[in-house]
């Protein structure tokens, strides 16, 4: 999934983390990705190699405890720890949803890309070699479905987050 509908998450997740800056949880929600960059530019993983480290079952639910018990410690309250691990690993259950993705054919300018042709899943459970999942949500939409999709999302996401906020507000002022 692209980083408008991982966002949602993060907006949607701020009522439940109250100690938690948006930031933080948007950051949560991207983490998988912002890692798989890294990794990639350092040569770690991707390309054929795949995504093991960073999308792969086993090290999602790895970083999603790591990021819960780090939140939890930094902001004191278990409550915070329980709520930025599952946004890190709604990062992998969306990206299982709507992966693969066809975006070696995707044209900026057209806002197209190419399905016709299948494409193997592409999340590993465990390692390099191990069974790939992915329900292909994206290989089976156009592209602008699946950005409507996205911003649908955010928009829900922004929603919550927005009425979260008057909430709050208002409970200061009275
Ligand atoms: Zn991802």
């Amino acid at each position: 999934m692209g980083p408008l509908g991982h966002c949602a998450v993060g907006l949607a997740a701020k009522p439940a983390a109250r100690k938690v800056p948006l930031g933080i949880l948007l950051l949560a929600a991207l983490i998988l990705d912002i890692l798989a960059i890294s990794f990639g530019l350092a040569g770690i993983e991707g390309g054929k190699a795949g995504n093991p480290w960073t999308h792969g079952l086993f090290m999602s639910v790895i970083w999603s405890l790591a990021a819960g018990l780090l939140s939890a410690h930094l902001y004191a309250e278990y409550r915070a720890g329980v709520v930025v691990g599952l946004v890190v690993f709604s990062h992998w259950v969306l990206d299982l949803i709507s992966h693969p993705i066809p975006f070696s054919s995707f044209s900026w300018r057209t806002w197209h890309w190419d399905f016709g042709h299948p494409m193997p899943p592409g999340l590993p459970l465990l390692f390099g070699g191990s069974p790939k999942v992915g329900l292909g949500l994206y290989n089976s939409i156009s592209a602008a479905e699946a950005t409507a999709i996205e911003l649908g999302m955010l928009a829900v996401g922004a929603a919550l987050y927005v009425r979260y906020s008057v909430k709050k507000k208002e409970a200061r002022l009275s």
